[in-house]
């Protein structure tokens, strides 16, 4: 199902995962939460692991070497110093990522905040709430470039994400590909093309997914082709002439049917910050890329806080169930022809997560104006808008008229 928004594909059962080097000693060590048991009357998926259930110790992110605040580094893989060039690997939690019920003892006991003490910028221009490191706050907005933005402290009952992908998209791969992008646009000015300055920021954007399964009962009528031959008159010369015609009827029958289906990840994202077409654009995430959240991931780049919360979400994604359900019924009327579908939707066992995806905001100015740009964080893919050149347009244009022209003088005068 893919209707909007970057789909996961359907997620396997379980994540696999291996686990890398405990952190190094000293005070350096972070201890991994306990799987907690679910309450009995909500049985969680059997596949699940609780990474987040309970309040993770405040991540160390210093360097074990040095002592300078540690990075995590997409190049690498793990978290990096930049002032010693030290790495420590990010163990990666045993098990899978939980799925949690709709429920709202679920929803009350799913851990809140993003375990590490940080505070957001918040967009005075595009409502984004976005996190920082460090005390600057002379910073610009990292998805709409503005100068107005707010430091606050960071919601720290907003649910958790359960899991991320991890950004693997450096810097310098980011500058590649928005050099090659932005040379191999097509009728823009040429001025553009010599655009060098941009602002990137690595940024986790937020998502929900959910999964649900669908009992849908339709009916409709179901209509089948027949033909009559009918006779008519036409006037040939003055004389009337009879002539017979086959035409086409619809018989209208009374149809009705049942089925079940389910969905896996359908991902609404939560952002206010990005261009929501640019977003679409982007593609899809690999699901395989999950990693069960860890604040590490998050050292040294930021963050969104979702502004659309799980109750939001949760009818966006509805809306795109139903209407996928209501394409599927309508494929299993029989007949030539179908009207008047109705369908009802009965969803169970709703089950949500909130992940992270990794993504470069990328800015630019041309002419005093900002555009936006999108980069995945995982596959690399960029997309973004750029100004049009309406003379190169115009000139296109007016050379396929005289292609077009020229091409109907030769034929005629054949
Ligand atoms: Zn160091
Ligand atoms: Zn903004």
């Amino acid at each position: 199902m893919s209707s909007s928004g970057p789909d996961l594909p359907a997620s396997g059962s379980s994540q696999s995962s291996s686990v890398g080097r405990p952190y190094g000693g000293g005070g350096g060590r972070i201890s991994l939460s306990p799987a907690v048991q679910p309450p009995p009357d909500e049985p969680l998926k059997e596949e699940t692991f609780q990474s987040s259930e309970s309040p993770r110790a405040e991540a160390d992110l210093t360097c074990d070497e040095c002592g300078a605040p540690l990075r995590w580094s997409p190049d690498v893989g793990a978290l990096s110093c930049e002032h010693c060039g030290a790495h420590r690997e990010v163990a990666v939690v045993q098990g899978t990522i939980l799925e949690r019920p709709l429920t709202d003892k679920a929803v009350a006991s799913a851990a809140r905040g993003l375990g590490r003490d940080v505070r957001v910028l918040s967009c005075e221009t595009c409502d984004a709430r976005v996190t920082f490191e460090g005390a600057s706050t002379s910073e610009a907005c990292p998805f709409c470039g503005s100068p107005g933005v707010l430091a606050q402290d960071a919601n720290r009952q907003a649910l958790r994400p359960e899991s991320l992908i991890p950004l693997e998209v450096g810097a310098e791969r980011v500058k590649v590909a928005f050099g090659s992008w932005i040379k191999g646009l097509w009728f823009r000015p040429n001025a553009l093309k010599k655009t060098k300055r941009f602002s990137a920021v690595g940024v986790y954007v937020p998502a929900w997914t959910y999964d649900a399964d669908v009992h849908s009962e339709w009916s409709a009528q179901s209509g089948t082709y027949y033909y009559v031959t009918e006779r008519y008159t036409v006037q040939v010369n003055g004389r009337s002439q009879r002539r017979t015609r086959r035409v086409r009827k619809v018989r209208w029958r009374p149809a009705w049917g049942q089925r079940d289906d389910s969905y896996d990840d359908v991902i609404v994202i939560a952002s206010k910050g990005i261009d929501g077409k640019l977003g679409q654009s982007l593609g899809p995430f690999a699901a395989e890329g999950l990693v069960p959240y860890g604040p590490e991931y998050l050292a040294g780049w930021r963050a969104e806080e979702y502004q659309m919360d799980l109750a939001d979400g949760w009818a966006n994604a509805r809306l795109r169930i139903e209407s996928s359900q209501r394409k599927r019924c309508a494929g299993d009327v029989p007949g030539d022809t179908q009207r008047a579908l109705k369908v009802r939707n009965e969803m169970s066992d709703v089950r949500w997560k909130h992940v992270l995806l990794p993504m470069w905001s990328v800015t630019y100015q041309f002419k005093g104006k900002p555009y936006a740009v999108l980069v995945h964080g995982q596959s690399g893919r960029i997309v973004g808008r750029a100004p049009y050149s309406w003379i190169k347009i115009l000139l296109f244009v007016l050379l396929i008229a005289v292609i077009l022209a020229v091409i109907a003088m030769v034929s005629q005068g054949r």
